[in-house]
């Protein structure tokens, strides 16, 4: 499967190519088609199966006929509306927007609480085609007159079961009411639930359904395992797993350059060839490494998460996180590394006293309690006192960063051609 029989226009197919991206995800396959013509849709679609695409690439292509260089804000109305329920979904799909629509000269902007409306209002006032926006602050400028949503002509809801879930439906429905009946609507939501499917049926006109397996999460495939252990025997824990279970090939995450450089070392010093991937080695450096690993001559790789995605390394047989992410979604991308395509791969986790909120974090977002493991000579000392987690010097992409963040310290390894 690739992205040029979806009806995409080439402009965007070069967009994509030049992101790295070689194939549709299902939920991007599915669902590019039916709103490039113009159908409403509910699709079923966690955050990692690449639905941010899923919308913006058609939505750039349908508003595209409107795109004018005009200085004239009316010749600027809203066409396009994305509500999302937080703050960090707002900006992450605003960045889409930007990333995606590069070379469609198209307006955008974001709004959400929280900070000054000043510049917010600025922006609207200039026009804007696509808006991404929370409800609550959208009804704001509702309220003061720096918004006119009567031209849209596609809504999207966005993570529509978390948008209920924090309670956004009288707002929802208020700003609805603000828009031409006759429009395009989408609706995402991680989940079916009988909420969602009644919001829908009061949204949605004739809509085609949309529901994927969610990419990464295939539990089935990967068996998720959660060793507690204390924070200076996780190093010992590994190498005796990695022994025990006879592993190879196995992709371990740190959440810092200096954990991976570090526990590369040890490892390696203990004879299980061990190499660390991270933005301060070279492309080549890394290039290199990855060879290895891929022969099978080097046995661990050792990667902070923004290094592994610039690399093109997937169905793996055994994925550990060595420290667990500071986002609950990077654990998705990590174990989406292994049990691809019908394989089974297993994702362990070593996790200390220190990171149960970032386990509790993970499981939120799974929807799935971990089964856990402990390894005999390795029980965790139950008097033990959690310490916070330093994200300090070294650290990788450890404040605010998110997926769809070009991995400015990654070099060129995404970028494929
Ligand atoms: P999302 O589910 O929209 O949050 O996207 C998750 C991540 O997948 C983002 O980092 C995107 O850049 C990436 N992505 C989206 N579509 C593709 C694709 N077709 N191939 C590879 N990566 C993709």
């Amino acid at each position: 499967m690739t992205f040029d029989t979806l009806g995409l226009s080439a402009d965007l197919l070069r967009t994509v190519a030049e992101e790295g991206y070689e194939h549709p995800t299902p939920v991007q396959a599915a669902a590019i088609p039916d709103v490039l013509a113009g159908r409403d849709m509910l699709a079923a679609a966690q955050t990692g199966t690449g639905k941010t695409a899923a919308f913006v690439l058609p939505i750039l292509d349908r508003l595209r006929p409107h795109a004018n260089t005009s200085f004239s804000p009316a010749r600027h109305p809203v066409r396009a509306l994305i509500l999302v329920p937080t703050r960090e979904l707002a900006m992450q799909v605003f960045e889409s927007v930007e990333t995606y629509g590069r070379t469609v000269p198209l307006r955008a902007t974001v709004v959400f609480g929280g900070v000054p409306i000043e510049p917010q209002i600025q922006a609207l006032r200039a026009g804007v085609e696509i808006l991404v926006a929370t409800p609550g602050r959208l009804l704001d400028h509702v309220g003061q007159r720096t918004v006119n949503l009567g031209q849209t002509e596609i809504l999207v809801l966005d993570e529509g079961d978390r948008m209920l879930d924090m309670g956004f439906l009288p707002d929802i429905r208020r700003i609805i009411e603000l828009l031409p009946a006759k429009r395009q609507n989408l609706l995402f939501s991680a989940t079916f639930s009988e909420d969602i499917r009644r919001l829908s049926s009061t949204i949605l006109r004739d809509p085609v359904t949309v529901e994927v397996a969610p990419r990464n999460t295939a539990a089935e495939d990967v068996r998720q395992i959660v060793y507690p252990v204390d924070r200076d025997r996780k190093e010992a824990l590994l190498a005796h797993l990695i022994r025990k279970q006879d592993l190879r090939q196995v992709l371990v995450f740190t959440r810092t350059k200096l954990a991976a450089s570090r526990l590369a070392s040890i490892l390696d010093r203990q004879g299980l060839d061990a190499v660390a991937i991270h933005s301060d080695r070279s492309q080549q450096d890394r290039m290199r490494a990855l060879e290895g690993f891929k022969k099978g001559e080097i046995r661990v790789l050792v990667a902070t998460d923004v290094a592994a995605r610039g690399l093109d390394i997937e169905d793996l047989p055994h994925v550990v996180n060595f420290e667990l992410p500071w986002q609950a979604q990077d654990y998705i991308h990590r174990i989406g590394r292994t049990g691809r395509a019908g394989a089974t791969g297993d994702a362990i986790s070593l996790v200390c006293i220190d990171e149960t909120d970032l386990l509790r974090g993970v499981q939120r977002l799974l929807k799935v309690a971990i089964p856990w493991a402990v390894e005999d000579g390795f029980i965790p000392d139950k008097n033990a006192e959690p310490r916070p987690l330093g994200r300090g010097r070294g650290t990788e992409g450890a404040t605010g960063h998110h997926p769809h963040r070009k991995p400015v310290h990654a070099g060129d390894g995404r970028r494929r051609r």
